[in-house]
C-alpha cells in the first residue's frame, strides 16, 4: 500500500511526496506535528500537514535567510531567532565566530525534542553554549527587548495559528524597537504566486514599512513550498542590503555554503514584474 504526503498549494494545487515511512506524529498544546521519510527529500517535517523542512532542500531556506543579513553587517553579535524549532537557521548562524549570542525563540518544546530526534541534520547545533532556548510566544517576547539585538530573523510558520502574531504591525513595531540602531529585521515573507500567501504577502510587507526605513524583498527557489518562489523580507535602520555587501570581506570568511554566494545575494532582490506590481 502507497503512502503519500499531499499539501494543497491551493484549492486546485496538490504536491504530493510519496512516503516510505511515518516516522513521528503527536499533537502538541499548539500544532500537530509530523515527521516522514521519503526517498525524493529525504526525511521532512510537517506542521498541521503544512511543509517545513527537509532534509534535500533546507539548505536554500537557511542560506538565504541567515547569510544574506549576515554579509551585510559584519558586526553582528547578537542575534534572536524567533521560530526556527527545526534549528537549521541556528546552525547556519553558528558558523560565525562573531556571533556571540543566539536567542532562540519557539513556541513549541514538541518541534524541538522532534527535530532533535529526527533531524539532526538541521538540529545538530541547539547545543551550542551560544545558543539559548525559549519556549515561548515571539510575539510576547519580543516586547520584553529594548535596542538589544543587532539582528532579529522570524523563522516562523504560515500567518495562522500561532504563526499569525507574527505577521502583526505590534510585533513588526516591537521587533523594530527590540533592535539597536544598525538593526536588521529578516522574515520568512511567503510568495507572490497562489493568491492566499501573495495576500499574506503584501500586507506583511505594508506593515513593516511604517517602521523600517529601508525594506527590500529577495527571492529563492524552494521545491518543496508552494510555487516553489519563495520570498524573504530585508528590513533595517541602517544598512541597505546591496550597498551595504562588502563581498570581499564576506568571501574572506571562507564560509561554506551550499547555496549562497555574493553574486546570488545581490540577484535575489531583483523581483519579477509581476511582483513588484503586487507590492506598489
Ligand atoms: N522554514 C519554515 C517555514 O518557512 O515555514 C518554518 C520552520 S520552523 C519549523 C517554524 C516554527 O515557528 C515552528 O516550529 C512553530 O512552532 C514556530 N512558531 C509558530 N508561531 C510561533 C510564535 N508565535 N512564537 C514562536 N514560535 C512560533
Amino acid at each position: 500500500m502507497e503512502l503519500w504526503y499531499t499539501e494543497e498549494h491551493s484549492p486546485d494545487v496538490r504536491f504530493s511526496i510519496r512516503v516510505d515511512k511515518h516516522l513521528y506524529s503527536e499533537k502538541s498544546s499548539f500544532q500537530r506535528i509530523d515527521i516522514m521519510k521519503s526517498n525524493e527529500f529525504g526525511v521532512f517535517l510537517t506542521l498541521d500537514s503544512l511543509m517545513m523542512v527537509t532534509e534535500k532542500d533546507e539548505f536554500i531556506y537557511h542560506d538565504m535567510i541567515v547569510h544574506v543579513p549576515m554579509a551585510v553587517n559584519p558586526n553582528i553579535k547578537k542575534v534572536l531567532v524567533i521560530g526556527g524549532g527545526d534549528g537549521g537557521t541556528v546552525r547556519e548562524l553558528t558558523k560565525y565566530n562573531s556571533v556571540q549570542e543566539i536567542d532562540l525563540v519557539e513556541i513549541d518544546e514538541m518541534v524541538v525534542s522532534a527535530c532533535r530526534k529526527y533531524l539532526p541534520q538541521t538540529a545538530c547545533k541547539l547545543s551550542e553554549d551560544r545558543v539559548n532556548i525559549f519556549y515561548e510566544d515571539g510575539l510576547k517576547f519580543v516586547r520584553k527587548k529594548e535596542g538589544y539585538y543587532d539582528l532579529i530573523i522570524v523563522d516562523s510558520t504560515d500567518p495562522f495559528g500561532p504563526g499569525e502574531g507574527l505577521f502583526t504591525k505590534e510585533f513588526y513595531g516591537n521587533c523594530y524597537k527590540a533592535l539597536n540602531d544598525w538593526g536588521i529585521l529578516v522574515n520568512q515573507h511567503e510568495s507572490p504566486y497562489y493568491k492566499v500567501y501573495a495576500e499574506s504577502l503584501k500586507l506583511a510587507n505594508e506593515r513593516i514599512k511604517q517602521f523600517f526605513p529601508i525594506t527590500k524583498l529577495y527571492q529563492a527557489h524552494i521545491p518543496t513550498y508552494p510555487s516553489g518562489h519563495w520570498l524573504f523580507g530585508f528590513a533595517s535602520k541602517k544598512f541597505d542590503p546591496i550597498d551595504g555587501l562588502d563581498e570581499g570581506r564576506w568571501n574572506n570568511l571562507r564560509i561554506k555554503t551550499k547555496y549562497y554566494n555574493t553574486e546570488l545575494h545581490k540577484g535575489s532582490f531583483a523581483l519579477p514584474n509581476y511582483v513588484k506590481e503586487l507590492l506598489s
